[in-house]
């Protein structure tokens, strides 16, 4: 692995509603004019496994996201659906796997200096309703963990995005082949990372 920060990756996937909902351009192009460099880019129907193994390549996911959940409940004065994580991940994990095996999705690695939090941040955070105006998550759809949780379904917020480098690793190598990967350079690097900025005056 490369050693400078310009080299880290991370892994977005354009979730189906991404793609239903005709965001493909919009959501390639925050990534883009930020100044992340595309190194791989693919359409698939995922298979539940895929997915499945996807969610718990951190051992740890299924707790996390359990007690992140029941706090989310708490913090709104509402009681949670149970009081064990695990159960309550069960129930997300089983609506993710519907959701994101529906239709065809985008998986995507996007390169370029702290790649993985610049990301995060353009998507904004895993709620729609609280991601910020000017994220990909707050501009373009309106759902909620209560709309979702009402219906039993997934939480629609169109893109995943990974939340660590550690993540992003693991991530990347779950979705890619190495062949599926480019090593190369854009002319606009010269702008984002050359020290001495030579070749601009003719
Ligand atoms: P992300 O990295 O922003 O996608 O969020 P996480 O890794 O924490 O969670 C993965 C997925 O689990 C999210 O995209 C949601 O679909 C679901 N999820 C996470 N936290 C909650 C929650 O508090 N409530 C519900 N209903 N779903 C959640
Ligand atoms: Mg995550």
């Amino acid at each position: 692995m490369k050693s400078h920060p310009k080299f880290e990756r991370t892994l977005v996937i354009i979730k189906p509603d991404g793609i239903q909902r005709t965001l493909i351009g919009e959501i390639l192009k925050r990534y883009e004019q930020v100044g992340l460099k595309l190194v791989g880019i693919k359409m698939l129907i995922p298979t539940a496994d895929l997915i499945e193994e996807h969610y718990t390549l951190d051992p740890e996911w299924r707790t996390v996201t359990g007690l992140k959940t029941i706090k989310s409940y708490k913090d709104k004065g509402l009681t949670p659906p149970h009081t064990d994580p695990l159960k309550i991940t069960a129930i997300i994990l089983k609506n993710l796997v519907k959701y994101m095996t529906k239709g065809p999705v985008i998986a995507m690695v996007w390169e370029g200096a702290h790649a993985v939090a610049i990301v995060r941040k353009v998507t904004g955070g895993t709620e729609p309703l609280t991601s910020p105006i000017g994220t990909i998550r707050g501009d373009y759809v309106i759902d909620s963990y209560s709309m979702s949780d009402t219906d039993s379904r997934a939480v629609r917020n169109l893109v995943h995005a990974s939340g660590s480098v550690k993540e992003a690793n693991d991530e990347i190598d779950h979705w890619f082949k190495k062949g599926e990967l480019f090593d190369y350079r854009h002319i606009s690097e010269a702008m984002l990372y050359d020290v001495d900025l030579d070749g601009i005056l003719e």
